[in-house]
């Protein structure tokens, strides 16, 4: 039988399996991604995409795509009954809160946004990584006594390769209207699992029977909500199935009513509720609660779903929007689904194995999160696997993988929980009627919930790699091995730069040539810790030897810059060091700054990148760094980001050696020098 080693074995080609690849493509380690189904998906299934998660397309190079082809969502309207009992629009909100992010909430289907990735994972692994389409693995087995060992490869899979006919999905459409539409019902959760099916089918195939073993560093299951991977390491989903059915329809509407171009929360007296989406290429997604749910009763998880047909759920859409009409001629795709709010008991074995997106949560996909988590699940454990895996750092960091995106999770389902409940529940007559929603509280909690969907207040608990005080541990420690005095930073020298939040963007100009860039255009995810030298008023005199004196210290040969970063690798491969100063631009040159901060590299010359500075543009106003983040130019700082974008550390600027004992502690030396002690 064929055998294969590597580093990571990716089960699924979701948006989680994706994102995982294009981290782990970008980092250069090499990895095998495999997925059951034939083809890549082409229309409907998930298809908003958070601010969070533009911005994290984006430090791909990717983000452009998704922000060019996909439908800006800008407005929500909250429709609802008045005292006749006929649906008026009682607010306009913006979609997104203003000022959060550069972006605003987009809406693509996920086919188009699992396009962009194929294409990253192809451009960034030289052609060396591709989805490997109808296989399937059929055993896994784990040698626990050298999991801990960085170079084993305890993992041990058998993968089956399928025939295209086993692989292709079934399509089950029933039109109302004879058009031919593609459902998703052969991936809904209302379907059974048909890992068994397939593996059966494919058994009696015997030309694409072939099998090959794959031994591998790592592995994630990123094989969605009815993962093979996680009843393999014996894991189980949490929580409860509601019985809310939703029908989902993505048509181009032929209607009067007048908000059909914005996103629509609109609850009817007695019909239910439903969420309109205004999508690319005319279409309009429709969400709706189908209320009709006596089919369900008494059955334990999975429903009957032959009486769900577009028709049913176009007649429900009809009711709720009634006395305003609605018909379609062209159906692009329909599905329905349950909502189950569940999370994983783990997020994985022996940090060996991970469970990444609805493997390992599930929810309702009103709120649009289902795809933006997932992938920000795969986009939190991608550089630190990567870390590992190439010997920059110790183990220690794959705790916090499971710390800090199982907390999310949680808040996730509260957040689809309290929701639903508000989005799902009859419209309160007036103030008596204590049974029924008030739509007050339903708007206040929508635009609370917005700040959470937008994925921008992820906030990471307190760990080797996020150096909050004790206090604010949140929803606990990661157990990583930790110093016996653990590493805190100042938080009060820039207040608005959270630690354990991702960077916010504003923008800088590059002190070299004046182009204005946003910050966290500097910031690409391709695996490098970022020091952000923060040095306020380079021009005033007491600064400028603040910053000499902490430079010296970063040129040393026993730096963590240098021991850290092996001989042969790039000086900034690493940790990239990039200085962000508040003097007036034309009061200072680019060789003003100590060589460390503008490095000398033998082919390329100086380094012009790296030094930018907070003052206003010819042509794009001034970003206001300092102001924006409260940062004092008389004072200034040092922060550290995580390769992610996240903040581990906001200290003073001249205190390297707080700096140094938070890369020691997990980062591994390169150079065989002898540590010096910090
Ligand atoms: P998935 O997208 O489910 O991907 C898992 C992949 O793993 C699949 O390609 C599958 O073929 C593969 N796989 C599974 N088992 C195996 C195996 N044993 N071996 C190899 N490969 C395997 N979210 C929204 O935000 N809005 C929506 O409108 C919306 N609609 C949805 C409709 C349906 C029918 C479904 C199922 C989900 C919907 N979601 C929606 C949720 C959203 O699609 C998911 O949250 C998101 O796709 C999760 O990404 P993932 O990569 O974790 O899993």
């Amino acid at each position: 039988m064929a055998e294969d080693h590597v580093d990571v074995l990716i089960v699924g080609a979701g948006p989680a399996g994706l994102m995982l690849a294009t981290w782990l493509a970008k980092c250069g380690v090499k990895a095998r991604i495999v997925d059951k189904r034939g083809t890549k998906i082409f229309n409907g299934q998930a298809d908003g995409l958070q601010c969070r998660t533009l911005e994290i397309l984006d430090s791909f190079g990717i983000g452009h795509r998704a922000w060019r082809e996909s439908n800006h969502m800008l407005e929500i309207c909250l429709w609802n009954p008045d005292s006749n009992g006929v649906i008026h629009r009682s607010s306009r909100l913006p979609d997104t809160i203003p000022g959060i992010s550069r972006f605003q909430q987009v809406v693509l289907h996920q086919g188009r946004i699992e396009r962009f990735f194929l294409d990253a994972i192809n451009e960034f692994s030289n052609g060396g990584i591709s989805v490997e389409r109808g296989v399937l693995p059929e055993s896994l087995e784990i040698d626990q006594s050298c999991v801990e060992d960085p170079d084993a490869y305890p993992i041990t899979v058998n993968l089956r390769h399928l025939s295209e006919e086993d692989a292709t999905p079934k399509q089950s459409s029933t039109m109302s209207n004879g058009s031919s539409a593609q459902d998703g019902l052969f991936r809904s959760n209302l379907m059974a699992d048909d890992t068994a099916d397939l593996l059966k089918t494919s058994e009696l195939n015997q030309k694409a029977n072939t099998t090959e073993t794959i031994k591998a560093k790592y592995m994630v299951g990123a094989d969605g909500a009815h993962s093979w991977v996680r009843k393999e390491i014996g894991l189980k989903l949490e929580g409860e199935s509601t019985d809310y059915i939703w029908g989902v329809l993505d048509i181009v509407p032929i209607t009067d009513f007048p908000d059909i171009r914005s996103r629509c929360a609109v609850h009817s007296a007695n019909s239910g509720s439903i969420m309109v989406i205004p999508r690319e290429n005319k279409l309009v997604r429709l969400y709706i609660q189908l209320t009709t749910t006596s089919k369900i009763q008494g059955q334990d998880s999975r429903t009957d779903r032959s009486w769900i047909t577009p028709k049913v759920i176009l007649e429900s859409a009809q009711r709720i929007l009634s006395p305003y009409k609605l018909d379609y001629r062209k159906l692009d795709w329909w599905t329905a689904y349950q909502i189950g709010q569940r999370v994983g008991s783990s997020f994985g074995v022996h940090d060996r194995v991970f469970l990444a997106g609805d493997a390992v949560h599930t929810h309702s996909p009103k709120a649009g999160q289902g795809m933006n988590v997932s992938m920000q699940d795969a986009y939190n454990l991608g550089w630190k696997l990567s870390s590992v895996i190439k010997g920059h750092s110790n183990r220690s960091i794959l705790k916090t993988y499971e710390f800090e995106r199982k907390a999310i999770a949680h808040a996730l389902i509260e957040f689809d929980h309290k929701f639903s409940r508000l989005f799902s529940g009859r419209p309160a007559k007036d103030i008596m009627d204590e049974e029924g929603i008030s739509m007050d509280e339903f708007r206040d909690a929508f635009q609370k919930g917005n700040l959470f969907a937008s994925g921008i207040a992820v906030d990471y608990g307190r760990s080797l790699i996020v150096t909050k005080p004790a206090t604010e541990n949140g929803a606990g420690e990661a157990t990583a091995a930790t110093t016996s005095t653990p590493v805190t930073g100042i938080q009060d020298l820039a207040p608005g730069l959270k630690v354990g939040q991702r960077i916010p963007s504003v923008k800088v100009l590059n002190q070299s040539d004046a182009r204005p860039w946003h910050l966290q255009e500097r910031l690409p995810s391709n695996g490098t810790w970022r020091l952000l030298v923060i040095p306020g008023d380079v021009s005033q005199p007491a600064q400028k030897p603040r910053l000499e004196k902490l430079c010296s210290q970063l040129s040393s040969p026993e730096s963590f810059l240098k021991r850290f970063t092996p001989n042969t690798a790039r000086y900034d491969s690493v940790i990239e060091v990039i200085t962000i100063h508040g003097a007036p631009r034309q009061s200072v040159d680019v060789f003003d700054f100590p060589e460390v901060l503008r490095p000398f590299h033998e082919v390329d010359g100086w380094d012009y990148e790296k030094i930018f500075v907070d003052d206003q543009s010819y042509h794009e106003g001034h970003g206001e760094f300092y102001k924006t983040f409260n940062i004092r130019r008389d004072e200034g700082c040092l922060v550290i980001l995580r390769p992610d974008q996240y903040i581990s550390y906001v200290g003073k600027l001249d205190d390297y050696e707080s700096a140094d004992r938070f890369f020691s502690e997990f980062m591994l030396p390169q150079n065989n020098l002898t540590l010096p002690k910090v």
